[in-house]
């Protein structure tokens, strides 16, 4: 093409006039550039709205408590209901009304006042060595404190959001005393000091230091596409375990708006996008988590690992008992 003046003149004034239109929304997130990058692009492809992410490790209340009003953000993405349910309880988001985001997500997978929705599942599940341990030797959560798992057992920390939540779930089933005798089972099975993730867990298996360890789901996917782990996902099976009386334990990852909103149009346009089929389809099958809109399924290989019932545990009273469960965690000393 040839260049003459009247073009450069016109992009140029294009690009001075696109912040005015503001065809921005900023997000918060807990989640990883590895993850959301995708999904991002995919959005802005489709609707020319631009998606400017700070990622945060910690603190994303706090940040938002403290820029109230000023916040540049419009919308929080992270794992964990705990998590979701403390940004709304710190008062720093507002409820969303959406025929769409109604639709996509089931009433159980979203808050009643509209003011978080999961976009995304996963179950807290057992990586069981093939070699070490039979099929069927361990079926139930309650399992994991019977002492013929005595120094077999690896995971990571006790107050992680992932145990709390188990241990949430727990509490929910059996309540708080047998939650505790549970907890400290579980202690005196472990082969070593809880540390490292979940996929630490599971190189500790095929390196021989423990038989059985608890995880993620969509852990076993990203083991299987990397190179260096490939060998530590082929020497585990997944069981799905589930409670005595209930079912395997879930959580989620969601998505809210913040009470200060900048761009508000823009906000619930991402926020029904995620939960749409395209990036419900992304989270399936780049990230090996259960899509939250049940008309799309999840990826071949994860619905290779089996079927479950999920626990009827409601979301909001795993979150809910967080206090009670990190109480637990550090009465019993689980860490150390
Ligand atoms: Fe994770």
């Amino acid at each position: 093409m040839i260049f003459t003046r009247s073009t450069i003149y016109i992009a140029a004034l294009a690009s001075f006039v696109a912040p005015a239109i503001a065809k921005d929304v900023n997000v918060y997130s807990y989640r990883q550039p590895e993850l959301v990058k995708p999904l991002f692009d995919a959005f802005t492809a489709e609707t020319d709205i631009k998606v400017n992410v700070q990622f945060l490790k910690k603190g994303l209340v706090e940040k938002l408590v403290a820029e109230g009003n000023r916040s540049p953000a419009d919308v929080i993405l992270t794992v964990d209901i705990s998590r979701l349910n403390s940004v709304v309880e710190a008062g720093v988001t507002q409820p969303v009304a959406s025929n769409v985001l109604n639709a996509n997500i089931p009433s159980e997978f979203r808050d009643p006042d509209n003011q978080w929705f999961a976009i995304t599942s996963r179950a807290r599940i057992v990586y069981a060595s093939k070699e070490r341990v039979k099929n069927g030797e361990v079926t139930t959560y309650e399992d994991f404190a019977d002492p013929k798992w005595k120094g077999r057992i690896c995971t990571r920390s006790g107050t992680n959001a992932y145990n709390l939540a188990l241990t949430s779930a727990v509490i929910a089933n059996h309540g708080e005393t047998a939650a505790k005798n549970w907890l400290e089972g579980v202690k005196g099975n472990l082969a070593r000091k809880p540390q490292g993730n979940d996929r630490a867990q599971v190189k500790a298996i095929y390196a021989g230091e423990c038989d059985i360890s608890i995880g993620n789901t969509y852990y076993m996917a990203k083991m299987l596409s990397n190179p260096d782990q490939v060998a530590w996902a082929n020497s585990v099976r997944i069981v799905f375990p589930k409670f005595e009386n209930g079912g395997t334990h879930m959580n989620v990852s969601g998505i809210a708006m913040t009470k200060s909103a900048p761009n508000k149009q823009n906000a619930l346009k991402l926020m029904e996008w995620l939960s749409g089929d395209e990036a419900q389809k992304i989270y399936a099958e780049a990230n090996g988590e259960y899509p939250i809109n049940p008309k799309l399924s999840a990826s071949k290989l994860v619905v290779s690992w089996g079927e479950f019932t999920p626990d009827d545990t409601p979301l909001i009273e795993i979150a809910k008992l967080r206090p009670a469960s990190l109480k637990l965690t550090e009465i019993v000393a689980f860490d150390e």
